[in-house]
């Protein structure tokens, strides 16, 4: 009985400490919130800045053919997309460069200002506890550090036919090669990019793009047979054949596909 009073007593003096302390706490908060002439110029600055948000421009994946994941490297497939993205990504790489510079003047700029101006007499609050207290309201009213350096990264996935994956492999890049490679994919005429090593990336990965599932599925589309000979798969090894030749701007789509025997395709070659 007398250890539950003792107890009771007890909880409800450090109660009773803990609620002081709190509306102490409350007064000094209020007081730099009204009369700290730093953290006023502080809102003030914040308002004449904005920062641009991250955008992930991050590419992933997945091959089920070993042969075009080996053969691929990560740097071809951000030459491809950049092919269709590049717009974008320069955009913001623009934005983040500037958050860089804009980000220094902000710092540049709330480096200059000074605690321990009030604009109103501290009265009996302490001064020592009342310039912690503007420091961590201070603090607490700094803009998040932006994000000022753009990267990318591309990940490439090898899977089983059943999409089980069981290799990978990731490369990052910076602003500085994407905007190289950019400048590189001008070079070009019509839907060809003069510079080889472009060009050469961008078909191994557009020849890429037939999957063996798409791959079985022409076959079975073209009842296993070969679209020229009519030689059919049990007297001979079919393959797919680009109706127009990737290096010749075909794509590796549905249409532009079609299943012929060994003998045909070698005949074939690189023509229409
Ligand atoms: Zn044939």
């Amino acid at each position: 009985m007398i250890f539950l009073i003792v107890f009771s007593v007890i909880l409800f003096i450090l109660l009773a400490i803990f609620i002081g302390l709190q509306i102490n706490k409350k007064r000094y908060e209020a007081f730099i919130a009204e009369n700290s002439l730093c953290l006023q110029s502080l809102k003030k600055i914040n308002s004449d800045f904005t920062f641009s948000p991250d955008i992930n421009y991050d590419q992933s994946y997945t091959y089920d053919n070993e042969n075009f994941y080996e053969t691929i490297s990560c740097k071809d497939f951000l030459i491809y997309q950049l092919q269709f993205q590049a717009g974008e990504i320069c955009s913001q790489i623009k934005k983040i460069s500037r958050n860089k510079t804009e980000y220094q003047r902000y710092i540049d700029q709330i480096n200059k200002l000074q605690l321990g101006n009030f604009s109103a007499p501290i009265g009996k609050l302490k001064h020592d506890k009342l310039l912690k207290t503007e420091k961590r309201l201070c603090r607490r009213a700094t803009l998040q550090t932006p994000t000022t350096q753009f990267i990318l990264t591309v990940k490439l996935y090898c899977s089983k036919i059943n999409g089980e994956i069981y290799a990978h492999k990731s490369e990052t890049f910076s602003s500085e090669i994407i905007l190289a490679l950019v400048k590189r994919l001008k070079n070009k005429i019509g839907n060809y990019y003069r510079d080889r090593e472009i060009w050469d990336a961008i078909c191994r990965v557009e020849r890429g793009k037939v999957s063996n599932r798409m791959r079985f599925s022409i076959y079975a589309r073209d009842g296993y047979r070969c679209r020229h000979c009519g030689i059919s798969q049990r007297y001979a090894a079919l393959e797919i054949d680009h109706i127009i030749p990737i290096t010749k701007g075909g794509k590796s789509t549905y249409d532009n596909l079609q299943t012929l025997c060994h003998k045909c395709n070698v005949e074939k070659g690189d023509r229409f």
